[in-house]
């Protein structure tokens, strides 16, 4: 139970400032994260990596020398958003290029991948390294698509230090990305957590059980099994790992036993020495191994073992000096502080462009998305609920964070006189940069090309409303890449579409063929259950999902639903207008 807040919606954020109180030596906030304190030496490549909050010592503990120049810093379990990954870049750049390393969800790929190309369009060299390290999310043919847990801090580790030496963006690229290919992780639960404020954990292991193969975000494991013996576990876990081994691993491995918040240091020091004892068994060479908390997931009693296996440069940036909040190592000269006036000068607002023409359709557009947040307020426990089912269990305040703040940033635009164009990229904006996770970055796009869509006009055709809701499914398609069958709300989305248009096509009103399209996304998200998940958190759980709704199909037929009914009493009352 995490016990310790005023408000739960604030928490993410109040940690992370009081994080920085207590390490001012090493870092200085930044909107969007962290960065370090001290000079980093112009021309140095800079290594940003993050991440959702709730994870210390990951991700911001290890800004600092010879590690992370900044660390983007999401909300609990939930991927900064582009918006702020972007900061954190611009903030910690030195003129060598930026690399972007994290681990691998969706979100997360989203929003980062938004930032980097953001950053190359203004010239700031940016490359992204993702870390797979979880052999129980992704057989070995599919590599690529195994989930980051504890084997973050090897990657980060390699390429800080190599960003350190002076290597060029090119080099500290390919370390990371070795580094990445010679690490490999398993991990096992024995209790949930729970989010501040939330009243059950994300997830429950039955009493005497244990849950293999978990993630850091709160998703449940694959397999549950009897508690073992410490000597069982040891095995269990340094078996799996030596099945998975790299092809070019040799003899030399860094073992990593890392606590996800409530095993106790005592209990990892005794798995440890039995994890030792395997692999020198094994005939491996240990070498600078970590036994403690590096990756955590709030209270969740649970751990997870590395094995980073190393050659003569990997070893070489393994052992080299670092300097961070949570993980130091060797010694290194101390850097000058930075001037950090610098960071504090705050970009001004964007000015609105005035276009007192649809201010009044502005102000519908506003409604229909206060309908979507009260969907989204009835709904946002089930859904979080339906999420926890296969998912990391934030669908729910995901959803309600984004619509939240894409209504309050609506109101203001339109406030300020914004017409209708302005006031979704307001909505979009904010909904993408508060709301984090993959629904938020799809969400915030879509509201945003409707607006770009739409335009600010006096009045609209049928055929601005089939524009935009083929504005809407590019958007999310053209971002997340997701197909049909694919268990997203893209199954949910296509038939929408294709309703839509159909409807409008044979004659009905927008009201009537909203109606219609609302109708067929509602019964698409149902469909879902039969589906299994082959995009976004639920996919390495495939089997937990079968039978259950895709969160985030569920949520968009919810919202059509209330859109629709939206339209319908407008066009009732003041004839057909949008
Ligand atoms: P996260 O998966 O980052 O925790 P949420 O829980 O808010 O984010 O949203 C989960 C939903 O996002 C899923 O139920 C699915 O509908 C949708 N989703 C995930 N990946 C994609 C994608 N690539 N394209 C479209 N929708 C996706
Ligand atoms: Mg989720």
């Amino acid at each position: 139970m995490t016990k310790i807040f005023d408000d739960p919606a604030a928490f993410a954020d109040e940690a992370l400032d009081g994080f920085v109180a207590a390490n001012r030596q090493y870092v200085a906030r930044v909107d969007g994260g962290v960065v370090r304190s001290t000079e980093t030496p112009a021309g140095q490549v800079a290594l940003v990596i993050g991440g959702g909050s709730g994870h210390y010592p990951a991700f911001a503990g290890l800004v600092g020398s010879g590690l992370a120049a900044g660390s983007a810093c999401g909300n609990m379990f939930a991927s900064p958003s582009a918006g702020q990954v972007y900061r954190v870049a611009k903030a910690s750049s030195a003129g060598g290029g930026v690399l972007l390393s994290y681990g691998n969800y969706a979100g997360d790929v989203l929003h980062f991948g938004q930032a980097q190309e953001k950053l190359n369009a203004e010239g700031i060299p940016t490359r992204t390294v993702l870390v797979t390290d979880d052999i129980a999310s992704a057989p070995l043919e599919e590599i690529e698509k195994r989930r980051g847990i504890a084997g973050d801090l090897t990657v980060f580790k390699v390429a800080g230090a190599a960003a350190d030496a002076g290597l060029d963006l090119d080099e500290v690229e390919r370390l990371a990305i070795k580094a990445n290919h010679h690490t490999r992780s398993l991990g096992v639960a024995f209790a949930g957590c729970t989010l501040p404020g939330a009243g059950e954990p994300l997830f429950t292991v039955p009493e005497g059980m244990m849950s293999v193969g978990l993630g850091i975000h709160g998703e449940p494991g694959i397999s549950e099994q009897p508690l073992p013996t410490a000597s069982e576990l040891a095995q269990l876990l340094v078996g799996g790992l030596l099945k998975d081994k790299p092809d070019a691993a040799g003899t030399r491995v860094v073992p990593i036993l890392n606590g996800l918040g409530t095993v106790k240091y005592d209990e990892l020091f005794l798995l440890f020495g039995k994890i030792e004892k395997l692999l020198a068994d094994a005939g491996l060479e240990i070498i600078e191994p970590e036994c403690g908390e590096l990756v955590t997931s709030l209270d969740m009693s649970g751990l997870s073992l590395t094995l980073f296996w190393l050659d003569e440069e990997l070893e070489r940036f393994w052992a080299a000096p670092a300097d961070t909040p949570a993980f130091r190592k060797g010694n290194l000269a101390t850097r000058p502080a930075r001037n950090l006036s610098e960071l504090t000068e705050q970009e001004s607002a964007p000015v609105l462009a005035a276009s007192a023409a649809s201010t009044g359709l502005a102000g519908t557009a506003v409604g229909a998305l206060k309908v979507a947040q009260a969907v989204v307020v009835e709904h946002e426990e089930a859904l979080g609920k339906l999420d926890a089912i296969a998912g990391d269990g934030d669908h729910g305040i995901g959803m309600r964070r984004g619509v939240d703040a894409a209504v309050a940033a609506a109101e203001k635009s339109h406030a300020a006189g914004a017409g209708l164009e302005e006031v979704l990229a307001a909505a979009g904006e904010q909904w993408a940069e508060r709301a984090g996770g993959t629904s938020g970055a799809l969400w915030g796009a879509a509201v945003t090309a409707v607006g770009r869509t739409l335009g600010n006009k006096e009045s609209y055709t049928g055929a601005d409303a089939a524009a935009a809701v083929e504005a809407l499914r590019d958007a999310i398609i053209g971002l997340g890449k997701a197909e049909a069958g694919d268990k997203t709300m893209v199954d949910a989305l296509l038939p929408f579409t294709a309703e839509f248009t159909g409807a409008l096509d044979s004659g009905a009103s927008v009201a009537e063929s909203l109606r219609a399209a609302a109708a067929a996304a509602a019964t698409a998200a149902e469909a879902t259950a039969e589906l299994s998940p082959k995009k976004g958190r639920a996919r390495p759980l495939a089997e937990k999902s079968l039978g259950h709704p895709d969160p985030g199909a569920v949520s968009f037929g919810l919202i059509a639903d209330g859109v629709a009914a939206y339209v319908e009493t407008f066009a009732n009352t003041s004839g057909e207008r949008s």
